[in-house]
């Protein structure tokens, strides 16, 4: 399974980076600002539909709790729970 949010231009499934809020590809400089979005669904197919900041980090390779928590903020999820325990549902 290639994790990440890959970038749709390069073949190999080239992992994007998150900065300054958009989606940058390192190797052929393509700029992303919805590719979080095609990479839920992957993660809903792949994964499943529940979500934690933890999960959320490994697979999308986001080092930071916070800038997990601000991304999962933006995204169509239903949110369960509270704090460490909190938990997050992909929607349809
Ligand atoms: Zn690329």
């Amino acid at each position: 399974m290639v994790k990440g949010v890959l970038c749709p231009h390069c073949a190999n499934g080239q992992p994007m980076n998150y900065h300054y809020k958009k989606w940058h590809c390192p190797r052929c400089k393509w700029v992303d600002q919805d590719a979080l979005k095609k990479a839920l669904k992957d993660y809903r197919l792949l994964v499943g539909p529940k979500l934690t900041n933890k999960g959320f980090r490994e697979f999308f390779a986001i080092d930071s709790p916070n800038v997990a928590y601000k991304l999962l903020q933006q995204l169509p999820l239903k949110a369960d729970g509270t704090k460490k325990h909190r938990q997050y549902w992909i929607m349809e």
